[in-house]
């Protein structure tokens, strides 16, 4: 595997890989749910980089910027390992320099749910996101349903500024009690470890809840019941797929959509229903 830190070096390494090119960007401290989404790459496409960069521009300022975790050697091990061809590992500077000033805006989409509680989140993704598309010039764009609105920003910042990278979607990978795999599961404490899989479990009852007849409000009622106390619900919410606006009756496809904070740690976690 080839390792680059500046563009220069990463296109000449790119230039001599055979297409199509899948891309997986990440922020690195790699689990098992970032490697499904380099295997499905590996399976289905020619050539595989991988991106390992913690973008400043999508933490708010009270954020874990500082204390995200960062294993550049373990990350390294796992993505060569995999057979990636490239590993794109950016220095800030290279991304942003210093008078940097150009932002992709998401618009409506980018404010609700995950934008309502993270203000210039989506705007440093769908910026991130773009930059790295130009740099890479990648065929195929691999994200994770873990970030459901992460996915609907970005199929749709694809479709709007005309890339011509097409979006592959990865299932979620989870622990064997259901706690959806996170970078950030690594802040939880003993009984916040816990407690955080009631997370999936109230989605599980919500869906259940639904498909047995009951209305969106009955059915989420029932599934607060299901999260255990410790838990700190955000939303809990039924939206459209693709434009993440809320929907009374089941319209695939669709997401349930819930986060919630375990101690200072907030979780995300979806269900994602195609049909
Ligand atoms: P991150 O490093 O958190 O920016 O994540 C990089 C990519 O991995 C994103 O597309 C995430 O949605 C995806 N990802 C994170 N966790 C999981 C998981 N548990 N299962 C599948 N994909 C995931």
């Amino acid at each position: 595997m080839n390792v680059a830190h500046e563009l220069a070096p990463a296109r000449a390494q790119l230039e001599k890989l055979a297409r199509p090119l899948g891309f997986v960007p990440t922020m690195g401290a790699l689990h098992a749910g970032h490697m499904r989404l380099v295997e499905a790459a590996r399976a289905q496409c020619k050539s595989v980089a991988v991106s390992l960069f913690v973008n400043p521009m999508q933490f708010g300022p009270q954020e874990d910027f500082e204390r995200y975790p960062r294993d550049f050697e373990a990350d390294n091990e796992k993505l060569a390992a995999a057979g990636v061809d490239l590993l794109f590992a950016p220095e800030t500077a290279t991304i942003y320099p210093p008078d940097f000033s150009t932002f992709v805006d998401v618009g409506k989409l980018g404010t609700r749910f995950e934008g309502a509680a993270r203000p210039t989140h989506f705007r440093g993704v769908a910026t991130v996101v773009a930059k790295l598309l130009h740099m890479l010039e990648p065929d195929v764009l691999y994200l994770g349903q873990k970030d459901a609105q992460q996915t609907a920003v970005l199929t749709r910042l694809v479709r709007d500024l005309n890339f011509t990278t097409r979006v592959e979607i990865v299932e979620t990978v989870r622990e064997p009690d259901g706690l959806a795999l996170s970078s950030r599961n690594a802040y939880l404490t003993g009984p916040e470890r816990a407690a955080a899989p009631t997370l999936y479990a109230a989605l599980q009852t919500m869906l259940k809840e639904i498909q047995a007849g009951k209305s969106v409000e009955e059915a989420r009622e029932a599934a607060v019941r299901v999260l255990s106390p410790q838990a700190r619900l955000e939303y809990l919410n039924l939206v459209d797929a693709s434009s993440f606006s809320r929907l009374q009756t089941l319209r695939p496809p669709a997401f349930l959509v819930g986060a919630a904070r375990f101690g200072r740690t907030r979780l995300l976690d979806n269900l994602w229903i195609r049909t």
